[in-house]
């Protein structure tokens, strides 16, 4: 099959719209990350998601939408927090999960009786799922396990030959996954993002927990189960701001091209190995990261990440950093 990447536009989206209900799956920018979207209510669209990215059936995808009204299409019922964030809050780089209706089919949610459901700030997003006119199915447009892409040419890489079209649009701002928060029970966060914890409580006025897999808690939170964001080369984690450590460490990989990402305070500290900037704060160092891990593996065969989360969204983008290294992590 071939690929074409257009850039979003009124053209772009009406052709896209139209392989959407052709039962055809079409890559699409958001703020977060690019999306891989699917009707939700075509079964057989949304099993071409999971065969284009070879991810596992038991891992729920996100619903799109671009407005209030299709939030009834697929919620059974809209508690009182979940209305605040509706009503108040959205569009927004959050997930909400509530319980789903009976006609979102089971391979949208894995089989789940919830939903998880998202309506994106990005006005292109937006302007993509009004124009199919029903709720877009989409999980992150990278091959399972892979780091999510932040620009049309990151989704090229992984979905080359796979899918019908990408639309090319903005370079996501955000740069790191929704935040998917559940409020069919209490409400708890089962990802964390650029929507933090602090930020969640004031709107809803109330505790809001984040979910930790070593809580030994049970909560229905399939995607923490699975690899993720990992580079096609070797890879450490630093968690730390003592360099002299990282350099020691350097000095002992035995690998001929080493790459460290970190802020850009660092940078410098690492003069004999090649750097990639993640900018000056924790937001610019998330919009960066996956970008940041996709340059590096196209040309090193390690890649050192050296992180120090000093704002909330920090700790979300660690999140993603600890899974990428897989254990391979060291700590001050
Ligand atoms: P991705 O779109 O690849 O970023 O992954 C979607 C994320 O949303 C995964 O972490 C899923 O576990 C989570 N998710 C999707 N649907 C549900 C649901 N019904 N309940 C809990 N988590 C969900
Ligand atoms: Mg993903």
């Amino acid at each position: 099959m071939d690929t074409q990447i257009l850039d979003i536009n009124e053209t772009s989206i009406s052709i896209a719209s139209k392989l959407i209900h052709q039962g055809q799956i079409v890559a699409f920018p958001t703020e977060t990350v690019y999306g891989l979207g699917a009707d939700t209510f075509n079964e057989q669209a949304v099993s071409k998601i999971f065969l284009a990215k070879g991810r596992p059936s038991d891992n729920p995808l996100i619903v799109h939408i671009s407005d209030n009204s299709m939030l009834e299409l697929i919620a059974q019922e809209i508690s009182s927090d979940a209305r605040i964030l509706f009503d108040t809050y959205m569009p927004s780089s959050l997930t909400v999960v509530l319980k789903k209706k009976s006609t979102v089919p089971d391979i949208v949610t894995a089989g789940l009786d919830t939903v998880a459901i998202r309506m994106p700030r990005s006005s292109q997003a937006r302007i993509f799922i009004n124009a199919c006119n029903t709720p877009i199915a989409a999980p992150s447009a990278n091959t399972s396990g892979r780091p999510s892409p932040t620009d049309a040419d990151a989704v090229y890489q992984d979905m080359q030959g796979k899918i019908p079209l990408i639309l090319r649009g903005d370079k996501c701002a955000v740069g790191i996954e929704s935040t998917v928060i559940s409020l069919v029970d209490k409400p708890i966060i089962l990802r964390p993002g650029i929507v933090t914890q602090t930020e969640l409580e004031s709107l809803l006025n109330k505790r809001v927990d984040i979910y930790s897999p070593a809580d030994g808690k049970l909560v229905n939170s399939p995607g923490v189960r699975f690899a993720h964001y990992r580079p096609s080369c070797a890879t450490a984690l630093f968690i730390t701001r003592n360099t002299d450590e990282v350099i020691k460490y350097i000095n002992s990989i035995v690998a001929d091209r080493v790459c460290v990402i970190c802020k850009q305070e660092l940078v410098d500290k690492f003069g004999h190995v090649d750097t990639i900037s993640l900018g000056i704060d924790d937001y610019e160092a998330s919009r960066n990261y996956f970008g940041a891990i996709r340059q590096a593996e196209a040309n090193h065969d390690y890649i050192v990440q050296v992180f120090y989360p000093e704002q909330e969204v920090g700790q979300s983008l660690l999140n993603r950093m600890t899974k990428s290294a897989y254990g391979n992590i060291y700590k001050e």
